[in-house]
């Protein structure tokens, strides 16, 4: 690959072009980066939280024009688009207003000295390496606490998020982040593993597929590196009772297909009592069926087309292989002719553990349903992945979910909602969902250099 190519997956029609990075510019750009670091460390920290603030500013006053680049790019319908551009600004705001105060010097108790403190200080340029399924989003949620603390970024995005990875660099920048401590770059892989190999570099946070994560950390850690990885999911949703079926099977229906299913704690796995089994099947059916697959740009459509053709053509071999091995297809799994990479929101029951899919992480608008006759054997299908993102339970009696929830393999876990995401709130999983943690204070915490100051 010569160079980041977007090709719009409504039409097929290429949109941009940008030239990738020659390999003599790398180490250039890793001494910018050091460069950058060094200005930004010193900057006081008031003024770096008032360049997160304009920033969320100016995200706000282009969000119609942000929103539409990710909707040419990897085909969100226009109102997620426009939610995630808000989720964005409200990441850099959330670190203006609270990033100060968590990062005060914590006066320890002496223990034998006159004084013993702690800072939190940066530890120097990072890598981020980021996906197309939340353009705005994913890079907020490592940019703006590691900005907050002091540290200098390179960031290299996905291949298709040339223009909104351009946007975002060209608005840090406008917000009064040196253009040295923000450094966007179109990076082939091998050229992050050469970044990684350059003694400036410090760490690396990525978010994407298993394979990105594991040759990402492997590198990292041969060069002695810190990293995060906040990879796949394949996120339970379990439903003990319900007082309202259809608003469930409602609820279920709009987590599973946002974002067409392209999402790493999307519901994909529905765990539900033998009771209400038969009820729920139908009831997301008729929802899958009903809901509006078409032109993201088109201000009803709630499904666009899967980021890729090659996207698309992943999730519909998945949904033809579990139907092979022996599962039923209630709805939908087609590929529709024509330009656009889109796929009928489809529903899969009868799946077993010797079938690909029930161990696999389908990224599409797919819902595997399947039936259990107790609370204790939801738990236990539930946590019988490799995976350890998020996962739900829903009953009209918390005090029979919240043991359920307790018991729940995962980096976060809920109780009648599903993968809320707030500024303030943690994110990331255990397992082969990754490392780490993103956003709030613990946002702050991965690439900090907690140092010790005493006086004897
Ligand atoms: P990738 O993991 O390949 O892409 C994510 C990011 O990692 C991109 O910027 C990609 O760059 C980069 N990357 C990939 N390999 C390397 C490497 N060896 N070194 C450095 N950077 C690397 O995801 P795909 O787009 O291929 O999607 C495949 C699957 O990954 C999905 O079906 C889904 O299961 C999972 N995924 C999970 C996401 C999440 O939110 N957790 C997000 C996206 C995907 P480039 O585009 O240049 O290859």
């Amino acid at each position: 690959m010569s160079a980041y190519v977007t090709t719009n997956p409504t039409t097929g029609i290429t949109e941009h072009e940008f030239p990738e990075l020659t390999d003599d510019q790398v180490s250039d750009i890793a001494d910018r980066s050091a460069e950058g670091f060094q200005t930004w460390r010193h900057t006081p920290v008031a003024e770096r939280a008032a360049a997160l603030a304009r920033t969320a500013a100016i995200y706000e006053q282009r969000a119609a024009e942000l929103a539409a680049a990710i909707t040419t790019e990897m085909g969100k319908p226009k109102s997620q688009a426009a939610g995630e551009v808000q989720l964005a600004a409200d990441i850099y705001r959330w670190y203006a207003e609270h990033g100060p105060d968590l990062l005060t010097t914590e006066q320890l108790d002496p223990q034998g000295a006159q004084e013993s403190l702690v800072q939190k200080l940066p530890i120097g340029p990072l890598i981020g390496v980021m996906p197309w399924n939340y353009p705005y989003y994913q890079v907020a949620r490592f940019t703006a606490p590691n900005l907050l603390l002091g540290n200098s970024i390179i960031l290299k995005h996905a291949h298709i998020c040339g223009a909104s990875s351009k946007l975002m660099a060209e608005i840090l920048h406008d917000a009064a982040v040196p253009e040295n401590a923000y450094i966007n770059v179109y990076a082939t892989n091998d050229q992050v593993a050469q970044l990684l190999r350059h003694p400036a570099i410090q760490g690396i946070s990525l978010t994407g597929s298993e394979r990105a994560g594991s040759s990402v950390a492997a590198e990292a850690g041969k060069n002695l590196k810190k990293s995060v990885l906040e990879l796949g999911g394949s996120d339970p949703f379990i439903l003990l009772d319900t007082a309202d079926m259809s608003e469930t099977v409602r609820i279920a229906a709009r987590a599973r297909l946002s974002n067409a299913g392209q999402a790493c704690n999307s519901p994909k796995r529905f765990i539900v009592l033998d009771d209400l089994y038969d009820d729920f099947v139908a009831g997301l059916v008729e929802e899958f069926q009903r809901t509006v697959v078409g032109d993201p740009a088109e201000p009803d459509t709630e499904v666009g087309p899967l980021s890729s053709k090659s996207a698309r053509d992943t999730v519909a071999d998945q949904i033809n292989t579990a139907v092979r091995q022996g599962a039923t297809l209630h709805t939908g799994g087609s590929a529709r002719n024509g330009t656009g990479a889109f796929l009928e929101p489809a529903v899969l029951t009868g799946i077993t553990p010797e079938m690909d899919a029930y161990s696999d992480e389908l990224f599409g608008p797919v819902a595997m349903v399947y039936k259990v006759s107790s609370a204790e054997d939801a738990l236990a299908l539930a946590n019988d992945v490799d995976f350890g993102l998020s996962g739900s339970v829903w009953s009209t009696d918390t005090s029979r979910a919240a043991p359920i929830a307790d018991g729940l393999d995962v980096g976060m876990a809920y109780i009648n909602e599903h993968g809320t995401t707030l500024p303030g709130l943690p994110f990331g999983g255990v397992n082969r969902s990754g490392y780490g943690r993103e956003l709030g204070r613990w946002g702050l915490g991965e690439f900090v250099n907690t140092k010790l100051r005493r006086i004897s």
